[in-house]
């Protein structure tokens, strides 16, 4: 069976793989091999309205098989909630991860923002080849830490630190967001979904 995801993150697939270890027979293809496709505008005002967006565009055409879309973001309270739909792009249309992260920091300490709370949330859009759509969402609530620390991961995991942990999410790695991140929340519902077909 081959599903393919509707994103050109590394990040993302990556854990989507990893997600799907136990399932050899599902064969992750993804966006950037087709070439010339480009997604239309993300310019939804939910993760969910952005995941249909990029769900939708894949499955104009890729449809004979299972299309996988997720928007995701960190949504910081002492910000209003944000970035949030905007993450990719806070610090501008081709900001680097790193520039995100440093352009957040600021804002926390311009704003002097005391209290630290975040979450990260993700909405997922499958489409099934013969076309019916499910929808999921996940979400993981924890901490902005004050320093930019950790080597795994991508986005904003190195300033992330999970409820119940001490560490960030790119100090605590791949095991970790398999089993507790937002992604992998919606993704274990999708594959639920995905098991009764392989
Ligand atoms: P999207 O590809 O438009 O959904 O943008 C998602 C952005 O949100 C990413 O580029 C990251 O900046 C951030 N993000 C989403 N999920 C994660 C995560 O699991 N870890 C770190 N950053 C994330």
């Amino acid at each position: 069976m081959e599903l393919w995801i509707a994103s050109s993150n590394t990040g993302k697939i990556k854990e989507f793989q990893n997600l799907l270890f136990d399932f050899p027979t599902v064969h992750v293809r993804t966006q950037n091999e087709i070439s010339g496709f480009t997604t239309r505008e993300e310019n939804g005002d939910s993760f969910l309205a952005n995941a249909r967006i990029k769900a939708k565009s894949l499955r104009s055409i890729k449809n004979e098989a299972w299309v996988l879309a997720d928007d995701s973001g960190l949504e910081v309270l002492g910000l209003g909630n944000l970035p949030g739909i905007h993450s990719a792009r806070y610090a501008g249309p081709k900001a680097r991860d790193s520039e995100n992260i440093a352009k957040l920091l600021k804002m926390m300490k311009i704003r002097n923002v005391s209290d630290r709370t975040a979450q990260f949330k993700a909405a997922l859009v499958a489409i099934s080849p013969t076309g019916e759509e499910f929808t999921f969402e996940g979400l993981m609530k924890g901490l902005i830490s004050t320093q930019v620390v950790g080597n795994h991961g991508f986005g904003y995991d190195p300033i992330f630190i999970p409820d119940g942990q001490n560490q960030t999410l790119a100090e605590l790695g791949p095991g970790y967001k398999n089993q507790k991140s937002h992604r992998a929340l919606a993704f274990k519902q999708f594959l639920d979904i995905l098991k009764a077909q392989v």
